[in-house]
Formats: structure tokens, C-alpha cells, sequence
């Protein structure tokens, strides 16, 4: 495969929380990774801003070891590490005071593309973007990244965005969601859109129904007391498995340009229809397999948030009338897997004997782990024995397929910090998008909460609930193996 080296201006890119678990483990390794394929200019430069006593020196310390802990050997050369690290500068800075903002602001260079990172809580991005106003240092061509949670439901969403928009335009605000950025999901529009072969298929005359699943093996940890108040539906269905819904589910706009395509997504939210109590399963992980039980974790024992969810929707539009969605996502579960797989229907009517067997074909696409699509095609069995059906995968894993070593396929988070310095929006979230999804998700929450319902419990290392599994097999249907 040909890497390419598409041209960036030079930039500074200041990360609020340059000291934090997300910049250490994910920005700031996904850069050098961008550094060392030459694809950052010489001029480039990353200042980490947070509330800790340091020096450039210190951080440039703090971040060799945190790239020499994340990242594996063969994909950091030391010379290309000493240079990199040579770019970083560090500053401290109190976001809701006064102090190092001065120092900042003598820091960073008036003639270059500026983007500044909000790697904080959600709770400090007023008090961060009053500041770099106030300070004069983020004029109309700056760009400010906003990490997830955007809200916890529509009203804290809204005042959010009334925030950022006192200072900014709605052109400089970049909501990150890293689903966005992995290479299958864009592979997933390439695919619809880029092929004739797939679109005229592509609804509910020819697909059975989608499913689209994200499974952790990771339990909440030591996250839990912050994860009680979130849970499943916040952390995982309104933004990512939404995301990953709306791209499959959109029609196909005019082009590939931020608007048009946010356009698309935001029809497909607000064509969702509302779900029954019915068509909602949700559960949390009991004590076993040598992990405690979610309560435990949660410090909450009587706790009612979800560790998992699983759901069957329907979106109203012609497109799609009468093909469901079912989405399910949850904790300590079998396998670590994400994945769409689009079924279709079986052919209508079969010329073969009855028992030849009868296929329907299945398009998946894995965006974890072995990033990649598979589509299941029929086929005669090999061999004497008369026609005899059977399913064959044709597999593109892209490591494979495209004679990349898995390395080369970039990390979500340093194409999408590429794309801010580039100014291109089209996989950051659009404010009105982000809300249109707190407007589907909180009557929902609203619903079991009135309702009183409790999640069912599922054993650690399980697919979830039964409950989960009936959901499917009550329409005649099942979920994809959780296989690894
Ligand atoms: P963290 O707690 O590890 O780091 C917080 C950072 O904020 C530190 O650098 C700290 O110095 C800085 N900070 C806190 N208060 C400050 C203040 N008053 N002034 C200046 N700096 C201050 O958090 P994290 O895991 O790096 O996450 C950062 C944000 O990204 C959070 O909003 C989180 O929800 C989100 N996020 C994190 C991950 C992840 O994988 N860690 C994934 C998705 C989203």
C-alpha cells in the first residue's frame, strides 16, 4: 500500500489535559505515530496545558514514557521519538483561574493554524473557551475539539452548545467521536457509495435487518461511581452506536463535504421512531468469573444503572419501513468486538431441492478487532453429492487485503486530530446532530425510569442477558456469534 502524504499547514496544537489518560495513552502516541510517517510539518508544535507543576522538560519526559508504554517497539524509532519530542512544549494552566494563561498566550504563534484540544470534563469547557477568548488567542480561524460526554441529556447538550457558541462558530467546534474515525466506518461509506454493487440493495425490499454491536470484556473498574450516573444508553448508544447507525442507515448525499453528510445523519435521528418498553432489554453484569458484581463497582448496591443494552428500532422513512435495527452494547461480556452486519433477505424463491439448504447473504463490517468486511456469499458444496448450498466468506481484512502491516492502518484519533488541522469536519459531530440524539434518548430513559424497571443480571464472560437473545428469536432472528 502507498501511504500518501497529504500536506498540513504548520500548527499548534494545545491540549487542555495534556497530562491526562486520553492524551497520554491516545493523542499524543497517535501523533508521533502521524510525526514519524512524515506527515506533521517541521514547524509543528504541541503544547500540553494542565493544572500540574511541570516543565516542558518534565512533560517531554512524562510523554516518552507514556509513547514507550502505549506503543510497540517497532513502531517507534528512536530518533524519530527525540524529535518528536523536541516539538512539545508545556504549560501550566488553572481552567477556571487566572494563572498560566498569560504564559500561553505568549507561547502560542499568531501566524499558524491554531486547534485546542478540551481533553478536560465537560464541566471546564465554559470556563476554558470564556478564557481563550478573553485572552484574545482563539480568533475566527482557530478550531476547538470537544471530547464526549457532549451532555447528559438534551438541556445539558443545548447549554453546551450555547456556550461554545458565545465564543465560537459553529465551524470551529469539532465534537470528537472516535467511532468516526476508525478506517471501517469510512470504508462503510466507500463501500455504499463508491460501488454500484451495494446501493441499489441497500433497503428494506432487499435487507432483512442490521444489527450493530460494540461488546467489552472490560468491566467498569474503578470508572464505576462516574459510569452509575451514565450507564449504556448515555455512554454508548446516543453517540457511538448512533453514529454508526445514521452512516448506514443515510441516504447517500450530493457529496463528501461536512454538511452533506451531517444532513443525512441528522434525518436518520430524527426519522427514528420512538421504542416500546417492549423492544428494549437491558442488564447488569452480576459477581462471577473472579469479577465483581456491577453494584460492587458502582459503590451503589442498589443500583439500576446498565451495564448492557440491547434494542430494536425502526426508523420511519421509505427506505427503511419494516427492516429493524437492533443495537446491543455492554460490559464484561464473552469477546471484544464491533461490528455491522447487514443481512439480506433470502432469494424469494429457490430452485434448488429442499434440502439443498437456503442462505441469505450477510455483509459484516468488524471495526474491532481485525479491522475489515466480510460478505457471505452462496455457493455449491464442493464435491460429489449432488447441489448442495453452502456459505462462503469473501474476506477483505484490511491488514491482509491492502498488504499493509496492521501498523499502517491509522489510529481513530490521529486521523481525526489531522482532519481538525486540515479544517475538515465531515466525521465531527454537528451540534444540532448531538442534540436531535439526547431528543430520541431521553424520553427512553424517562420511560424505564418512570417505570421502575430493573435490569435483568447476566454472568461475566456471557453475550448478556437471555432476555437480549429473545428479543431477536421472538422476530425469527439471531445475533451474530460474539466471536473473537
Ligand atoms: P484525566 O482525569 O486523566 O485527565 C484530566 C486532565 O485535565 C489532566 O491533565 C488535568 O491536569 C486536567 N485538568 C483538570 N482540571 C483542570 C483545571 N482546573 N485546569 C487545568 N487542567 C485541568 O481525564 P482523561 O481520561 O484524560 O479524559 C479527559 C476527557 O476526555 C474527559 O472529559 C473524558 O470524559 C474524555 N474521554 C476520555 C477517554 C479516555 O479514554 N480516557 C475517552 C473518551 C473521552
Amino acid at each position: 500500500m502507498v501511504s500518501r502524504v497529504i500536506p498540513v499547514d504548520p500548527f499548534d496544537l494545545i491540549i487542555f489535559g495534556g497530562t491526562g489518560d486520553l492524551a497520554r495513552l491516545k493523542i499524543l502516541p497517535g501523533l508521533f505515530r502521524r510525526f514519524a510517517s512524515g506527515q506533521m510539518p517541521p514547524e509543528a508544535r504541541v503544547i500540553g496545558a494542565a493544572r500540574s507543576e511541570m516543565d516542558s522538560a518534565g512533560y517531554r519526559e512524562m510523554i516518552h514514557a507514556s509513547i514507550c508504554e502505549f506503543l510497540p517497539e517497532k513502531q517507534r524509532r528512536e530518533g524519530d521519538l527525540g524529535k518528536f519530542l523536541e516539538r512539545l512544549e508545556y504549560v501550566r494552566v488553572d481552567a477556571t483561574g487566572t494563572d498560566g494563561w498569560a504564559d500561553l498566550k505568549t507561547l502560542v504563534r499568531s501566524e499558524v493554524t491554531k486547534a485546542y484540544y478540551f481533553s478536560v470534563g465537560p464541566s471546564l469547557f465554559g470556563a476554558i473557551a470564556e478564557r481563550l477568548h478573553g485572552n484574545g488567542i482563539a480568533g475566527p480561524k482557530c478550531r476547538m475539539v470537544v471530547e464526549k460526554p457532549f451532555g447528559h441529556d438534551l438541556g445539558s447538550a443545548q447549554a453546551l452548545n450555547e456556550t461554545l457558541a458565545r465564543f465560537f462558530d459553529e465551524a470551529q467546534i469539532y465534537r470528537i467521536d472516535h467511532y468516526l474515525g476508525k478506517e471501517t466506518v469510512q470504508n462503510l461509506m466507500a463501500v455504499r457509495f463508491g460501488n454500484v454493487l451495494f446501493e441499489p440493495l441497500w433497503n428494506a425490499q432487499f435487507i432483512d435487518h442490521v444489527q450493530i454491536t460494540v461488546a467489552e470484556t472490560v468491566s467498569v473498574g474503578g470508572r464505576g461511581a462516574y459510569y452509575d450516573k451514565s450507564g449504556a444508553m448515555r455512554d454508548m448508544i446516543q453517540n457511538h452506536l448512533m453514529q454508526l447507525l445514521c452512516l448506514t442507515a443515510m441516504e447517500p448525499p450530493s457529496k463528501f463535504d461536512p454538511d452533506a453528510v451531517r444532513d443525512e445523519k441528522l434525518k436518520v435521528i430524527r426519522a427514528l421512531d420512538p421504542v416500546p418498553a417492549e423492544n428494549i432489554v437491558r442488564g447488569q453484569y452480576a459477581a462471577g468469573d473472579g469479577v465483581a458484581s456491577y453494584r460492587e463497582h458502582a459503590e451503589n448496591p442498589e443500583s439500576r444503572t446498565e451495564s448492557f443494552i440491547a434494542m430494536k428500532l425502526h426508523i420511519a422513512n421509505w427506505r427503511w419501513n419494516g427492516t429493524p435495527f437492533y443495537l446491543r452494547t455492554g460490559k464484561c461480556l464473552k469477546n471484544r468486538l464491533s461490528e455491522i452486519v447487514v443481512r439480506f433477505k433470502e432469494p424469494p424463491h429457490s430452485i434448488f431441492e429442499a434440502d439443498a439448504g437456503r442462505n441469505a447473504n450477510e455483509l459484516a463490517i468488524r471495526l474491532q478487532p481485525n479491522e475489515g468486511m466480510d460478505l457471505n456469499v452462496t455457493i455449491k458444496e464442493p464435491g460429489p453429492g449432488g447441489m448442495r448450498l453452502m456459505e462462503v466468506p469473501l474476506d477483505m481484512t484490511f491488514a491482509d487485503a491492502l498488504g499493509a502491516s496492521g501498523d499502517a492502518v491509522p489510529d481513530a484519533y490521529e486521523r481525526l486530530v489531522m482532519d481538525v488541522i486540515r479544517g475538515d469536519q465531515t466525521l465531527f459531530m454537528r451540534g444540532d446532530e448531538v442534540e436531535a440524539a439526547w431528543a430520541w434518548t431521553d424520553p427512553i430513559i424517562e420511560g424505564w425510569t418512570a417505570r421502575g424497571d430493573a435490569p435483568k443480571l447476566y454472568e461475566p464472560g456471557s453475550v448478556g442477558p437471555e432476555e437480549a437473545l429473545m428479543l431477536m428469536h421472538r422476530d425469527g432472528r439471531r445475533w451474530r456469534d460474539l466471536k473473537a
